[in-house]
């Protein structure tokens, strides 16, 4: 079993399979010089399968595909479908925007996918292009519609929210939760990256939201798939759930379950510190193990975030 030197017990694994990403949402895609990374330098599917498989001798239960846009990377169902028969993870996922579920949805469902969030921080056409540079509003809807048809489950929506850009739409997006059997989460906006926009007045607080949402109808506590850092509640008579995830204003550390694999093969103990491990010494010139590396990084895996800045953008890091 993995447990940290604060006694913290490591199950889950997030790991990013490219940084490269067919959106520039605002709050991600910081650092416009940021050049991708050589496709050399980015872990090679049975590399990833590795990393997977030495995670789980060693305790680890549930791995998260992330970016970047994972669905980017070609044939990624082969990887889903490896990762799903390795023995130990009990939970295989995967966070995307949602623009390619309408092409992958159904074969991912196949590789063994259990279940997927989609990210959408507005219902509003014109915004929704504004945030993320492109126009597929229509299509990222339409995305959500065919995971819940493909029987995902759950599906979960990630917001994140911004002051002055989508706070306003806080309880319009919740109500998705009235009709559609989705866990919509709202996050705080963090300081990933050189973010221009991050700014302490652009944070909503969970706080703020509860009370938006507690405005409209009493929320009632939940228990959330898997555990993990949201609070969940529901609304009387609602199909779906609703999530609160404040990395800013309460920091929840002393429960961190996760460590991260950036694209490029670093293992990272936490996503406010850019001290990582490269493991591609170790996947390609055999030096070291997989096992030490991943002992190392329990012993340096920080008590807690100070919320700065990191260096690397969230889409390199994985988030
Ligand atoms: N491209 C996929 C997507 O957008 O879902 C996966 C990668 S994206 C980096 C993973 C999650 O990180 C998304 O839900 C996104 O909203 C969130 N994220 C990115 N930058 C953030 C920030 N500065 N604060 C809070 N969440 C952020
Ligand atoms: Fe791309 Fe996801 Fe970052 Fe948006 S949040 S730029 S979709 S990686």
């Amino acid at each position: 079993m993995l447990v940290d030197h604060l006694g913290r017990k490591i199950e889950y694994l997030r790991i990013s399979v490219t940084d490269r990403c067919n959106f520039k949402c605002i709050y991600c895609f910081t650092h416009q010089n940021w050049k991708w990374l050589p496709h050399k330098e980015i872990l090679r599917f049975e590399e990833i399968e590795k990393i997977a498989t030495v995670f789980a001798k060693l305790g680890g239960k549930r791995i998260r595909l992330t970016g970047g846009e994972p669905l980017l990377r070609r044939n990624i169902e082969f990887l889903v479908q490896k990762l799903s028969q390795i023995a130990g993870i009990t939970d295989l996922s995967l966070t995307t925007n949602g623009f390619f579920l309408e092409n992958l949805g159904e074969s991912l469902k196949k590789a063994g996918l259990k279940r997927i969030n989609i990210s959408l921080d507005t219902l509003n056409k014109e915004k929704f292009e504004k945030l993320t540079g492109v126009s597929a509003f229509e299509k990222v809807l339409k995305g959500i519609d065919i995971a819940l048809e493909l029987g995902f489950n759950p599906v979960k929506i990630n917001t994140v929210v911004i002051r002055g850009f989508n706070d306003d739409e806080i309880l319009e997006i919740a109500k998705l939760t009235l009709e559609k059997p989705v866990e919509v989460r709202f996050i705080e906006f963090m300081p990933i990256g050189k973010n221009n926009l991050w700014d302490e007045k652009h944070v909503v607080t969970v706080k703020e939201i509860k009370k938006i949402l507690e405005n409209f109808s009493k929320l009632i506590p939940e228990s959330s798939f898997g555990g993990g850092p949201a609070k969940v509640f529901k609304w009387k008579d609602a199909k779906g759930k609703i999530g609160l995830i404040s990395p800013v204003s309460e920091h929840f550390c002393h429960k961190c379950n996760r460590l991260r694999i950036t694209a490029d093969g670093r293992l990272r103990p936490c996503l406010f510190s850019d001290n990582e491990i490269n493991l591609k010494p170790i996947l390609r010139e055999n030096r070291g193990t997989l096992e030490e590396a991943f002992f190392l990084a329990l012993k340096i895996k920080p008590v807690k975030h100070n919320l700065n800045f990191t260096l690397k953008p969230m889409r390199a890091i994985g988030g």
